[in-house]
C-alpha cells in the first residue's frame, strides 16, 4: 500500500507524483525512513482548489441519498482494507496495530453515520406575524473546505471532517500532518475506489506553514476545519485574509476528579487507559488527576502499579502492545521537560520517568508511562498540554476546591469524574467548564454526540448532527403569498 502512495498527492481524482521537494517520513519505532512526501507547489494547490470548486456544484446538487450511497461505499471500502491501513498507520505514527485497526474501523463507522445523517438534512418553517407570510430556513452546503489535521489520530481526525463535509454537500482538500501523510492518502485512495466523483476529495501534502497556510489564505476555500495545537489554531484565525468559516479543534489539559465515593479500581483502570493510551498523545488524554484526600494514597499506589503493568513495544511486531513509541522526538522532549519541571518543584515520581531499557528501544521514541504525585499548579504538567505518557496527581479536600483546580487552565476540551454519589456527579457535571464531561467512564467522545472544546480548546463541533451542520449555511427564505385567483 505504501508504494502506491509514496510521494503522491491526490488532485482531481488522480493520485499523482507530487512535483515539489521531498521530505522523509520516518518510522518512530526505529527511525528508519519509510517514504517521503512532496511539498505541494502553488500550481498543485491551485489545481486542487479549482478541482474542488468545479466538483462542488454537481456534488451539492446530487440527491442526499446518492451522497449517502457514496459514503456507505467509502465505509465499506475502508473496512475491507482495515488491516493494511492499520499497518500503514502504525508504520508512520507508532500506535500498536490493534489500536490502529480500531481507529480505522471507527473511521468506517463515521462514514456510515454521516451517510445516514446526509439523508436527514431538514429545514424549518417559522411562524410569521401575518398569515400571508411564510419563513423557511434552508440548509445549504458552505462550499470548498480546507481540512488541516494533526498526527495523533491520522484516520479519525481526517474522517470527521471528510464525512461531515461530504454529507453536507461540500467538497474538500485535506492537508494531513507532515509525519502521518500516508493514512490520509490511503483514505484518498479509498475515495477513488468507492467511486466518489473526481475533485470532491483532494489531498495535498507538505509543511503546514506553507501548504496549510496557502489553504487558509486562499479565497477559493470557504471554510477551514482545523485540528491541532492552540498556538497554530490562533495563528490560523488571525492570518485568514478573507472572512471564512472556521472550526478550530485545539489543545487540552484534561482533568479527572476522583471523589471519596468513587469505585477506586474502576477509577484507576480508567485513568491508566486515558492517560497512557496512544502514549498520552490525545487531545482528551487525562493529564492531571485530583483525588479526595482520604483515598489519595491508595489511588496513587494502584495507579503506579497499573502504569508499570503496561507493555511497551514496537506496535508492528507486537500488535497487542499497550503502548508503542511516541510519534516523534518533539512530544517526547516536551514530556521530559514537563517531568523535570515537576520534579524540580517537589513532585514524586511513582512510576516510569524514563525510557524503557533494551536494544529494541534504542532508536525509537519510547517512554515509560509516568505517574507523578503531589503536584501543584505551579508545575507545567498541571496547566499546560504535555501530549505525552505522563500524568500529574494531587489531593483535594472539598469538591469546590476540586472544581476550582479542574477549571484552572486556559483549556476546556474534556474532563472526567469518578464518583458513585449522584449528588457529587450532579455538582461536578454542572460546574466543570468543559465541552465534554465523562462520568465513570473515559470515552468522552462518541460519534453521534457533539464533541468540541471551550476557551483555548477551540470553536465548533465535530461528531453528531452538529458535525455536519458545521459544513452548512442557513438561508432564511421569507415569502409573501397571495390567495390564488379563483380561490373563492
Ligand atoms: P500542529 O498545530 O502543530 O499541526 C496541526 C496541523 O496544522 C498539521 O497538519 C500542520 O502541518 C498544520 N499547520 C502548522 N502550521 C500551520 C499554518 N501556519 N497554517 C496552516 N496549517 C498549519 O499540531 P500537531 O502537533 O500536529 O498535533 C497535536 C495538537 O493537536 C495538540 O495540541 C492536540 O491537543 C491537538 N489535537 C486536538 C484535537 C481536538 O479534537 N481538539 C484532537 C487531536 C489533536
Amino acid at each position: 500500500m505504501l508504494n502506491e502512495l509514496n510521494g503522491k498527492v491526490l488532485i482531481d481524482g488522480a493520485l499523482v507524483k507530487g512535483k515539489g521537494p521531498q521530505s522523509p517520513v520516518e518510522n518512530p519505532a526505529n527511525g528508519a525512513q519509510i517514504g517521503a512526501i512532496a511539498t505541494a507547489q502553488p500550481a498543485e494547490i491551485e489545481a486542487a482548489v479549482s478541482a474542488a470548486r468545479a466538483a462542488f456544484g454537481p456534488w451539492a446538487a446530487l440527491p442526499a441519498v446518492t451522497r449517502a450511497k457514496h459514503l456507505h461505499a467509502l465505509g465499506d471500502a475502508i473496512a475491507q482494507d482495515a488491516d493494511p491501513m492499520a499497518r500503514l498507520m502504525t508504520l508512520e505514527q507508532g500506535k500498536p496495530v490493534n489500536e490502529a485497526r480500531g481507529e480505522i474501523m471507527k473511521l468506517a463507522e463515521t462514514c456510515h453515520f454521516y451517510a445516514e445523517e446526509a439523508t436527514r438534512i431538514h429545514g424549518e418553517t417559522i411562524p410569521n406575524d401575518t398569515t400571508d407570510m411564510e419563513s423557511t430556513v434552508l440548509r445549504e452546503p458552505i462550499g470548498v473546505v480546507g481540512a488541516i489535521t494533526p498526527w495523533n489520530y491520522p484516520a479519525e481526525l481526517v474522517g470527521w471532517k471528510l464525512c461531515g463535509a461530504l454529507a453536507a454537500g461540500c467538497t474538500i482538500i485535506i492537508k494531513p500532518a507532515e509525519i502521518t501523510p500516508f493514512t490520509a492518502l490511503a483514505i484518498g485512495q479509498k475515495c477513488i475506489d468507492a467511486g466518489i466523483p473526481r475533485g470532491v476529495v483532494n489531498v495535498l501534502t507538505g509543511p503546514g506553514s506553507v501548504v496549510g497556510q496557502a489553504l487558509v489564505e486562499h479565497p477559493g476555500v470557504d471554510k477551514i476545519a482545523f485540528t491541532g495545537s492552540s498556538k497554530v489554531g490562533l495563528h490560523i484565525q488571525k492570518s485568514a485574509t478573507t472572512v471564512k468559516r472556521m472550526a478550530l479543534e485545539l489543545g487540552g489539559n484534561c482533568p479527572l476528579v476522583v471523589t471519596q465515593t468513587a469505585d477506586l479500581d474502576a477509577a484507576v483502570k480508567g485513568a491508566a487507559r486515558r492517560s497512557f493510551r496512544n502514549c498520552g498523545q490525545i487531545c482528551i488524554a487525562i493529564n492531571r488527576i485530583y483525588v479526595a484526600r482520604p483515598v489519595y494514597d491508595a489511588f496513587i499506589t494502584k495507579l503506579a502499579e497499573a502504569a508499570d503493568a503496561l507493555t511497551i513495544d514496537d506496535g508492528l511486531s507486537n500488535p497487542g502492545a499497550d503502548m508503542g513509541p511516541m510519534a516523534s522526538a518533539e512530544p517526547l522532549a516536551k514530556t521530559k521537560e514537563h517531568l523535570a519541571d515537576a520534579v524540580a518543584k517537589g513532585a514524586r515520581v511513582l512510576a516510569g520517568g524514563a525510557a524503557p531499557v533494551g536494544d529494541e528501544y534504542e532508536n525509537g521514541h519510547f517512554f515509560r508511562p509516568t505517574v507523578v504525585a503531589d503536584c501543584t499548579h505551579d508545575m507545567q504538567i498541571m496547566t499546560e498540554e504535555t501530549f505525552g505518557p505522563i500524568v500529574g496527581v494531587a489531593p483535594f479536600d472539598t469538591l469546590s476546591e476540586a472544581v476550582t483546580l479542574a477549571n484552572d487552565t486556559p483549556y476546556g476540551l474534556a474532563s472526567y469524574v469518578y464518583a458513585k454519589s449522584a449528588d457529587e456527579i450532579r455538582y461536578l457535571g454542572q460546574r466543570l467548564d468543559y465541552g465534554n464531561v465523562a462520568v465513570n467512564n473515559v470515552d468522552a467522545g462518541i460519534i453521534n454526540a457533539p464533541y468540541g472544546g471551550r476557551k483555548q480548546s477551540g470553536v465548533g463541533y465535530e461528531h453528531g448532527r452538529e458535525g455536519m451542520l458545521e459544513y452548512m449555511n442557513f438561508k432564511h427564505l421569507r415569502v409573501r403569498y397571495d390567495l390564488p385567483e379563483g380561490a373563492g
